[in-house]
């Protein structure tokens, strides 16, 4: 391999990246966003997903595409996974106890995290210090999994789901996963990933992404489509009995102070989807 110009520079951005991202919990740069997510049979809103977001006073904007990963390598993945965490089971209780009882929360959760020896200890432990109730919560992990310690992360997510918490394998199709190592997954939800959705408006792939449909249905699991932009990829996704959806077709991630605002809206509207 030869060290050129580019390495030098990525190599420069990604030290930039991890000094400052140091110190954001203490210097509350971090926000979240939250993407609702539809129940296609009720049409109704079954709750939200939970997306970081980082606006460094220096750097600006980072996306997470680019900040997550860097936070994995150092590991402040998993300080910044737990203040996501805790603060996505807050806002959620909230929305609760402001009368919208039954929505829940999904929140995207690192290998790292899963790594961790009393990951599952420090869900429950979230879960009692906010009062949310456990079905309320889905985490959503990655195929990254099947890279890792499978055997003992598979364990720590049994105990949660055994407790009423959901588990999506979110973006599925784009990994490692082979289907038997899937049945062996303690998971409730497969989260198509976009790009399968992407191709539904190419007439020869439509099949793929209600393939998926069919299968994680066959194997008693639960489907949510993400990154919905049309009305067409909608249609599609209803004839296929897909469970849940979430894309900018319904909406982009919303920011905290106005979600209520937003759940408002639709449901004075009457909105179906
Ligand atoms: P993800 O969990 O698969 O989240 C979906 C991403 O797709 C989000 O990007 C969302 O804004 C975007 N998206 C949703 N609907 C549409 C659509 O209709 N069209 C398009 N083009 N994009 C759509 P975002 O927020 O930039 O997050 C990117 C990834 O960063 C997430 O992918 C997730 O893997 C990771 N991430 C975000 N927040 C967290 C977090 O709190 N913890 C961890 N570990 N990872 C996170
Ligand atoms: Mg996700
Ligand atoms: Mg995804």
């Amino acid at each position: 391999v030869v060290y050129g110009q580019n390495m030098q520079q990525h190599f420069d951005e990604r030290m930039i990246i991890e000094k400052h991202l140091r110190n954001v919990i203490a210097n509350n740069e971090l926000t979240l966003h939250y993407q609702p997510l539809i129940d296609l049979g009720k049409g109704e809103i079954w709750g939200f997903e939970a997306l970081l977001r980082w606006n460094s006073p220096v750097l600006g904007f980072v996306s997470p595409l680019s900040f997550i990963k860097i936070a994995e390598d150092c590991r402040l993945i998993i300080p910044i996974g737990e203040w996501v965490l805790r603060t996505a089971c807050r806002f959620m209780k909230d929305l609760h106890d402001k009368g919208y009882k039954r929505y829940s929360i999904s929140v995207n959760i690192s290998v790292v995290q899963l790594m961790l020896e009393d990951f599952a200890d420090g869900v429950l432990s979230v879960l009692e210090d906010t009062g949310l109730s456990p079905e309320y919560l889905e985490l959503e992990i990655t195929e990254s999994i099947f890279m890792e310690s499978f055997e003992a992360i598979s364990k720590k997510l049994k105990i949660l789901r055994d407790k009423g918490i959901r588990i999506a394998l979110d973006d599925f199709g784009t990994g490692y996963s082979s289907l038997s190592y899937l049945k062996e997954l303690p998971i409730t939800t497969l989260k198509i990933d976009k790009s399968f959705i992407d191709r539904i408006d190419a007439p020869d792939n439509m099949s793929l992404a209600s393939s998926i449909v069919t299968i994680g249905h066959n194997m008693g699991l639960r489907v949510t489509a993400e990154g919905v932009e049309t009305a067409d990829q909608l249609a599609f996704l209803e004839r296929t009995n897909c469970d849940k959806v979430q894309g900018y077709y319904i909406s982009k991630p919303i920011p905290e102070p106005e979600v209520e605002g937003w759940i408002k809206k639709r449901v004075a509207t009457n909105y179906k989807i």
